[in-house]
């Protein structure tokens, strides 16, 4: 059997490769307004870096990374060695740990200098079970502001994703934003402690998962998929009533700005999300069609300790990242199509083989000029040439024939009307220019 691709990956082929560029330009285009430039950071990184940063006890650290091992170092383990710290290497699993490794690192963001506004769009790896809109290999495009804890940087970075998603074609309608605050490393330890015990309480009626997660991480309780568990962690004591008075204002004046720019949300206390270095203002949009259980299409929040695990000085930040299968999947859904990738302004035709020569010469010609231009190269015959140039959806066509061509002159044939004009070879580029202007 031919090999296959591996499970959980998905090959972009090209009219949905040339969509996921033009969804990353549109973004580069909306976040650019915001003040958000690119950044492009590995795609593996050391593992100790997604340890200290996303948390070991998280999922996404314990059980969904994949290691990323030379053939020499993985001898040296199976003979029974070990690794330097550096060598230890993980795929990423998200993009904000590498983007905040590379702030502090790179010093981007000194001492009283304004935010750094960063934006990243790759390949991200969690070695889940995949199924509809989870992946093991997917794209995000995020974002992450550096250096400023004001709730005007946590609001704008939320209404730019509503604003971009609706951009690019999901309907409002179709989409929940839900909206929490986590607290802060002065009120969230009392605030854990008060859901411990709540779960201790209800420990028979929680599954095993939950009660393993109750004494190291409690909050992760709220993410559990089990009915049940859900059920009861409902009724569970809320963030939102053990805020400080720092983290209820600041959540407080999100709430304010969001409402001041017209966006519609909803408060969730049970939003947690997945990752340990979330500190206040946590968001996830969700849609309503097309994605059935997986059906966040993007989220992220505030982690003001993050630059500190990773050993950098105190640098507040926000970011979020989006999925850009889910939203293709969000896309079709809503009956957007994606444009068909094949595009041909001039197809070069040939009568036969005594015209090839010229007709390679007038192609590289009219591409040098900045056209899409194709010919045959499997000797075809005029009728099947003619069919390839319907595939290619040729806007022209230019028929060269030897009795034309010895007068200096194709023809030169319009796909849309059916018109055709002879001109001479040397006007071609000339009438491409006129026609497709
Ligand atoms: P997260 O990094 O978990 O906050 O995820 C941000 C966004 O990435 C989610 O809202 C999803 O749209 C997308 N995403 C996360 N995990 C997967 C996955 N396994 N497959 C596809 N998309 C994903």
């Amino acid at each position: 059997m031919a090999i296959q691709s591996p499970e959980g990956t998905r090959d972009l082929l090209p009219d949905e490769a040339l969509f996921w560029s033009h969804f990353k330009s549109c973004a580069e285009d909306v976040f650019g307004c915001y003040g958000y430039l690119p950044i492009d950071t590995p795609i593996i990184e050391q593992t100790e870096l997604f340890v200290r940063g996303i948390g070991e006890a998280t999922d996404v650290v314990s059980k969904e990374m994949f290691t990323a091992i030379s053939g020499e170092n993985l001898k040296k383990l199976l003979e029974g060695g070990s690794l330097k710290a550096k060598s230890r290497l993980s795929l990423r699993p998200e993009g904000t740990a590498g983007v905040v490794r590379a702030v502090v690192q790179h010093d981007l963001v000194p001492q009283g200098a304004a935010p750094a506004k960063l934006m990243y769009a790759g390949p991200m790896f969690r070695a889940e079970r995949p199924q509809k809109g989870r992946q093991r290999q997917f794209n995000q495009i995020g974002v992450e502001c550096l250096g400023a804890e004001e709730p005007t940087v946590d609001a704008e970075a939320i209404i730019m994703l509503m604003r971009f998603f609706v951009k690019m074609g999901i309907p409002q309608e179709s989409m929940v934003l839900l909206v929490n605050s986590m607290g802060c490393e002065a009120c969230r330890p009392a605030y854990r402690d008060q859901v411990r015990a709540y779960m201790n309480e209800h420990a028979d009626e929680l599954c095993e998962t939950c009660m393993t997660r109750a004494e190291l991480n409690p909050l992760r309780a709220f993410d559990c998929k089990n009915e049940r568990c859900a059920a009861i962690m409902a009724d569970a004591p809320k963030i939102t009533d053990h805020l400080c008075d720092d983290c209820r204002e600041h959540y407080e004046a999100v709430l304010k700005l969001l409402d001041g720019a017209g966006i519609t949300y909803v408060q969730d206390p049970t939003l947690v999300r997945g990752l340990d270095y979330y500190t206040r203002t946590v968001f996830e949009v969700q849609v309503t069609d097309g994605l059935g259980s997986q059906n966040a299409i993007g989220g992220g929040g505030r982690y003001d300790k993050l630059a500190e695990e990773v050993g950098g000085r105190p640098t507040p930040g926000f970011g979020f990242a989006l999925g850009y299968e889910r939203c293709a999947l969000a896309l079709q859904a809503a009956g957007v199509e994606f444009p068909q990738a094949q595009q041909c302004d001039l197809f070069v035709a040939c009568v036969d083989d005594s015209c090839r020569s010229q007709a390679f010469t007038l192609v590289q010609e009219c591409r040098d000029a900045g056209y899409r231009c194709e010919m045959d190269h499997q000797h075809r015959s005029l009728k099947s040439q003619f069919k390839l140039a319907d595939k290619l959806n040729a806007r022209r066509v230019a028929i060269l024939g030897p009795d034309e061509l010895a007068e200096g002159r194709v023809k030169l044939r319009d796909m849309a009307t059916h018109e055709e004009a002879l001109v001479g070879l040397d006007e071609v580029l000339a009438e491409l220019g006129q026609a497709l202007l």
